[in-house]
């Protein structure tokens, strides 16, 4: 970007998807409506991508975070077009579908994809034995029970335990949120993770009828896909397309921004690299509790309330094998495990199962989830012990016995917020306190959204709201 003395200059702290996705919108509307900006993006660590990160072991290729992405909410697919990725989105692997709950000392297979008619979905799920009897009959109370007023949030265990009773949140909801959220239901927020079953159950009542009839494919751009997709090489190709095309923002990796002051009529950074002047607008696209920190000499209220977002520490572990030394081939995209299980891992995914592309023909790659609201205290142990765990409850949990080829640990500290009872009216506060402030910004995982797709359209629409002021 050429800069001229009317040129706006603008920084962006964090170089996760979030943070990428705004200073490329930036960039794309700077191009296009010929404004004058310069974007300077600051990333503490030497890589962007933030939780995204691919990595290589021969022909395995492992996603350390995120795998996939949710087709469901577009903005993540749209931008993968957009940056001409279309030919590499894959979908899940349609023979494998399917993913087990370990449920009263075994795997059972939760009913995925059973053929389209109500009948045999219900079939499937009253002979699943994920739940009992008696909790079965209580879940069917959902299809007679009154819809219920308006209600203030609540936890997702007092909704769903409201629709569905007790046993299903802990045997369902439960292993179900841990997959996502690494969260406790009991805590977690329904409208701010799942606002969709309120909405059911104020639409159509019952929430297992709105599901029996909810699809299980989206149509996205020319295709109809499953509702995760990923990408050929890795979700890794995303940020590394994504940063090609910043073409005329300066990237600055390696480059922690430690403080954020006024100066002028504008921002000035105290980074790690010196201070840098003149920013006329920050998007502080960092974690919450750092966005927090910098906020707090400028907008004390704001930071305060940031502060109380609570982030989670997670673990991935991979273990790659041989196919042929893993005897049965493992079914399913893998499995969950409930809490009130007492197991030391979250559930694990069979990645070769799941999405082509992620190992040799004669291998299989799998991958644990540790850590979290509840299996925290296993994050904390060193990567050797880390591994003996997961390979333990493999082993217990899924019968797998190999020895694998190699693993792999990724450590996730405190990086999973948690949208707690309240988070709603929390962002509402934070947002109209930085209103107070103009030319500050928050985006990223810790407020609108954890996925990817919640996240580039977080980030691209906070670029859009910062030049609508900004350029006005
Ligand atoms: C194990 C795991 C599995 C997941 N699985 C999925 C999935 O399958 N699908 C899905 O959609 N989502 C998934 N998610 C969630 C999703 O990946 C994240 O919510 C999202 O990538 C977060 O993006 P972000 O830009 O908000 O934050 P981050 O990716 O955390 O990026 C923030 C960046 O800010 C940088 N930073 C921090 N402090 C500073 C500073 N002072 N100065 C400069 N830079 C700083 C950090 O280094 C980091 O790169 C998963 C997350 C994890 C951890």
């Amino acid at each position: 970007m050429i800069q001229t003395e009317g040129t706006r200059r603008i920084a962006v702290i964090g170089g996760g998807i979030a943070g990428l996705s705004a200073a490329y919108e930036l960039t794309i509307q700077a191009r296009e409506r010929h404004l004058p900006l310069a974007v300077d993006l600051f990333e503490s660590s030497q890589r962007l991508g933030g939780a995204i990160l691919t990595e290589r072991e021969g022909e395995y290729v492992l996603d350390a975070g995120p795998d996939a992405i949710l087709t469901l909410k577009p903005w993540g697919l749209e931008l993968c077009r957009e940056l001409g990725l279309e030919d590499e989105i894959i979908p899940t692997r349609d023979e494998h579908r399917g993913v087990a709950l370990y449920s009263r000392g075994r795997l059972r297979p939760l009913p995925y994809g059973t053929g389209s008619s109500w009948t045999r979905k219900i079939a499937a799920y009253i002979s699943s034995g994920v739940v009992s009897w008696s909790s079965k009959l209580r879940m069917s109370a959902d299809l007679v029970l009154p819809r219920g007023g308006v209600r203030e949030d609540e936890s997702m265990a007092d909704f769903f335990g409201r629709r569905l009773g007790r046993e299903a949140v802990q045997r369902i909801i439960d292993p179900l949120i841990a997959g996502i959220y690494s969260g406790d239901p009991y805590k977690l927020s329904i409208y701010s993770t799942f606002p969709r079953f309120p909405q059911m159950v104020a639409k159509r009542r019952s929430i297992l009828l709105s599901l029996l009839r909810a699809p299980q494919s989206t149509r996205s751009g020319s295709r109809t896909l499953p509702i995760f997709c990923s990408l050929r090489d890795g979700l890794g190709r995303l940020v590394e397309r994504i940063s090609e095309r910043l073409d005329g923002a300066e990237i600055h990796p390696a480059v922690t921004v430690n403080g954020l002051r006024r100066s002028g009529g504008g921002y000035a950074l105290e980074t790690s690299a010196g201070r840098r002047e003149g920013y006329a607008a920050v998007i502080l696209a960092a974690p919450a509790w750092v966005a927090a920190h910098l906020l707090e000499p400028l907008a004390p209220a704001s930071a305060a309330k940031m502060k109380s977002i609570r982030y989670v520490s997670s673990a991935t572990v991979f273990f790659a094998y041989r196919r042929r030394d893993l005897g049965t081939r493992p079914r399913g995209y893998g499995f969950l495990v409930p809490t009130c299980e007492g197991r030391r891992i979250n559930g694990a995914t069979w990645i070769t199962n799941k999405f082509t592309h992620r190992s040799p023909e004669d291998g299989f790659l799998a991958r644990c989830f540790v850590g979290g609201d509840r299996t925290g205290e296993e994050t904390q142990a060193d990567d050797g012990r880390l591994v003996q765990i997961c390979r333990e409850e493999l082993r217990e949990i899924a019968g797998i016995n190999a020895e694998p080829l190699f693993t792999r640990v990724f450590r996730w500290r405190d990086s999973g917020p948690q949208y707690d009872v309240g988070h709603a009216r929390l962002i509402q506060e934070i947002d109209a306190a930085l209103a107070q402030h103009p030319g500050l910004y928050v985006t990223g995982a810790g407020y609108r959204g954890i996925g990817i797709p919640d996240c580039v359209q977080d980030g691209r629409e906070t670029a859009r709201r910062l030049l609508q002021s900004v350029v006005a």
